[in-house]
């Protein structure tokens, strides 16, 4: 209990730099199994365990580090990580740890937290190598449930129904599953195999996946309420946020997940658009979260001249992760703080050779809580670039069978749930970006696993 005074915290290695940006790899090594235990074994086992407070699934956390720190007992770590959590291995890949349980860990004052999401991630591949697999119900029940949407929301949902011996079709408009952590996401974060992995799973405990198919268009939403006895919207919120400023659909400029798809794409060899080439160009990023960072990292791998980041606030009031900051940092992006784009720069062929850029300062004021910026007279400056990416947000981009069906939505687009996950439309539950506005795949996996629970509730099963 006190091995915390003398075992610091490690953080799993990273691949150089040189190295790392010359492929789509994960940048993370796995912990060490040895490491894994000794680190484990730094958790105190707070009577309150605030890590698991604050984590969404409110996973088991210092009941998992005890498995493994002081019993040694893999198969109990691995079985009470997958009981709470839908993808273990997913979450302590792509997870903010420090917003999130790592940030709430009581050693994070003065010691350092445990490194939570490394041991996660080590517990699953440790057991996955040695021949565990997440356990699904042998008996089924005679109920059939419809998910629409294959992202992190989606399949938490199919995972607790399939436990539970619901039949689920999955219905997916892209060619692979996984939503964004297939198609959104880089390889550098997640690779892609992790994600099929998990869906060939939900395939063998006979969860039926139908990809390259459009609801609303190839199979009419009507449809499947006649096929089944409920169904989930994990849908996502796909519609990117872009400047409103002159020229911003000129030629050279592309919003943040039209890049990271085309490029997934491209490293899938399906068909992409290879206009879309960032190599030897000067590349702007306009927007400072973590797709920006993704984009901006994206962008160095693709061999760009230059990659240069634009954001308005400063440094500290960065919206994104920090170690991704790092990441992008170390990894060869330049910065620019304070600054806002005022309209596109085009040559007479209509394609981008820049940015009239504006200053900001940060004011006094605060807008939802935040310092908000105000533009600095006559600090108008100029960036080049070749290629525009605008990593400013999501919204949802609502399908049409959503009001034709009585599906309300807020005025932000946002499908509208109660707190048990139900839409306005009796046996229609939604969950992720789709219902709460973009967030975290962690909040999406809560959505969907809280949805599957009441499913089962509303179905008396
Ligand atoms: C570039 C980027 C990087 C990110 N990085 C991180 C990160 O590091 N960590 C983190 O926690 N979060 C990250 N996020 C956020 C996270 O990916 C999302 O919050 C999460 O994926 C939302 O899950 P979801 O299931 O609600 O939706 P999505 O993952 O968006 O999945 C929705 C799916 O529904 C499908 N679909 C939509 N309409 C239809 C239809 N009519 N018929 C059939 N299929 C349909 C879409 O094709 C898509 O596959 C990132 C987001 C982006 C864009
Ligand atoms: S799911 Fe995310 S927040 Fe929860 S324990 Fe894992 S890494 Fe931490």
């Amino acid at each position: 209990m006190q091995n915390f005074l003398t075992i610091d915290r490690i953080e799993p290695q990273k691949r150089s730099q040189l190295e790392r940006t010359k492929d789509y790899k994960e940048i993370y090594e796995l912990l060490q199994k040895n490491d894994m235990k000794e680190q484990a074994s730094r958790c105190i086992q707070c009577g309150n365990p605030f890590c698991h407070n604050k984590c969404p699934l409110h996973n088991l956390i210092p009941f998992w580090l005890k498995a493994v720190g002081s019993k040694c007992d893999m198969d109990l770590a691995f079985a009470l990580s997958n009981e709470t959590n839908p993808f273990p291995e997913i979450t302590g890949r792509v997870c903010p740890q420090e917003r999130l349980c790592e940030g709430d860990c009581s050693l994070s004052d003065g010691y350092k937290a445990v490194t939570i999401g490394a041991i996660e991630i080590a517990i699953s591949e440790d057991g996955i190598r040695n021949g565990l697999k997440p356990r699904f119900a042998q008996k089924k029940v005679g109920k059939s449930v419809a998910v629409i949407g294959s992202g992190p929301a989606s399949i938490a949902t199919a995972t607790y129904l399939l436990r539970a011996g619901v039949d689920v079709s999955m219905y997916e408009k892209q060619n692979r599953a996984g939503g964004l952590l297939t198609y959104g996401i880089p390889g550098f974060k997640i690779e892609k195999e992790i994600v099929a992995r998990r869906i060939e799973w939900l395939k063998e405990a006979g969860m039926e996946l139908k990809t390259g198919i459009k609801i609303g268009e190839d199979i009419s939403f009507s449809e499947l309420t006649n096929l089944h006895n409920a169904i989930f919207l994990g849908i996502g919120a796909e519609q990117s946020n872009k400047a409103n400023i002159i020229n911003e659909n000129a030629k050279g400029t592309i919003t943040a997940i039209d890049f990271l798809r085309n490029i997934q794409k491209k490293q899938f060899k399906e068909n992409f658009d290879n206009s879309i080439d960032v190599a030897n160009k000067n590349v702007a990023v306009i927007g400072g979260g973590d797709t920006a960072m993704d984009c901006l990292r994206t962008a160095i791998r693709e061999g760009a001249k230059s990659v240069t980041c634009l954001y308005r606030r400063d440094k500290f009031n960065m919206p994104g992760s920090k170690k991704e900051f790092k990441n992008a940092l170390d990894e060869g992006a330049t910065f620019v703080y304070n600054a806002v784009p005022k309209d596109i720069i085009i040559n007479s062929e209509g394609s981008v050779i820049g940015i009239n850029m504006q200053k900001t300062i940060m004011s006094n004021a605060t807008i939802g809580g935040r310092q908000s910026v105000e533009i600095v007279k006559g600090g108008d400056f100029k960036v080049d670039a070749d290629v525009v990416i605008f990593a400013l947000g999501f919204s949802p981009d609502n399908p049409m069978f959503l009001s034709e069906n009585g599906i309300e939505v807020n005025n932000r687009g946002v499908i509208v749930v109660d707190s048990k996950h139900r839409t306005s439309k009796a046996g229609v539950y939604a969950g992720g970006d789709c219902a709460r506005g973009t967030a975290l795949v962690v909040n999406a996996a809560a959505d969907g696993k809280a949805a599957a629970l009441q499913i089962l509730r509303d179905l008396s099963l």
